[in-house]
């Protein structure tokens, strides 16, 4: 199953055409995509009845205004360091535990937005979200997957001067400016992928005079804490709830790790991919702009 917020309605897509939930259902559910979560299961049943594309009803996926897939996230849980090389780049050693901080969820976004540059040092983190569906305290591992709605695609924009100000450090801060929470295009249903803990993830980089740089390339599979340890373990402290995101850490080839640093700059675009989910697009603008 994927999962689309069209224009603030649940919506359900198949190849290249979406279906909103709420009509095609006779109003069995809610149109409001943050309603979903907590009725996960049989959203899921209902649509694996469902042949989007055949169905009249269905509009041209290219026509839809594609939004935040959860669009008002009770908390959005970010992981450092949850890459090996990513550490290692970073000059910092490989955690024993996760490193856990907040993007407050007003900084979350939609798949395909301008984000306003809050200043010079602003770095990308193409990262692989985990999107909750029933939440819980106290999961244990082995049912942890059985609380994870899908995976959607996102960016850890992070600010990087202001998220490394001061003792400790401004991490929650740093990545919570406006729009620096973007996902999407879908939440995609674990069952879609035919190996979902590893997962090619990338993010490329085209300048205002049409260069293409691809700057992150990695694997999901690369992960220090997977999946199912991350939700239980932040389960032992934070009651999960239906619609919450985990932004699961990023691979290598961020901007600040870079000789010479590389940050982003008025009229680049962020191209962060993920397989078996898609690609969502960021441009970058000043704030005079
Ligand atoms: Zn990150």
């Amino acid at each position: 199953m994927r999962i689309a917020n069209n224009a603030g309605r649940l919506s359900l897509v198949e190849i290249d055409r979406i279906l909103d939930v709420e009509r095609a259902s006779g109003g069995s559910f809610d149109s409001d995509p943050a309603a979903a979560f907590a009725r996960w299961d049989e959203l899921a049943t209902w649509a694996a009845s469902v042949h989007v594309s055949t169905r009249p009803d269905a509009t041209p996926l290219e026509d839809a205004t594609l939004l935040a897939p959860s669009p008002l996230p009770r908390q959005v849980i970010g992981i450092g360091l949850n890459y090996a090389d990513h550490a290692a780049e970073s000059g910092l050693s490989i955690p024993t535990e996760p490193v856990v901080f907040t993007k407050f969820p007003s900084s979350v976004t939609g798949p395909d937005v301008d984000v306003i540059l809050p200043g010079p040092t602003v770095d990308w983190e193409a990262e692989l979200v985990v999107v909750i569906a029933k939440g819980g305290r106290h999961i244990p591992l082995e049912e942890a997957r059985s609380h994870v709605a899908g995976f959607t695609t996102g960016q850890d924009l992070s600010e990087r001067t202001v998220q490394w100000q001061g003792q400790p450090a401004q991490f929650s801060i740093g990545k919570s400016f406006e729009k620096f929470a973007p996902t999407g295009p879908f939440i995609v249903t674990l069952d879609e992928f035919a190996e979902p803990d590893r997962l090619r993830i990338a993010a490329t980089i085209v300048s205002a005079d049409g260069t293409e740089t691809r700057v992150q390339d990695g694997e999901t599979d690369q992960l220090i804490f997977g999946i199912d340890e991350l939700v239980s373990r932040l389960s032992e402290t934070i009651e999960l709830l239906p619609g919450d995101l985990i932004f699961t850490g990023t691979p290598p080839g961020v901007g600040a790790s870079r000789d010479p640093k590389r940050f982003l700059v008025a009229g680049e675009t962020l191209i962060t991919e993920i397989e078996g989910i898609g690609r969502i697009t960021q441009r970058f603008v000043d704030r005079s702009a």
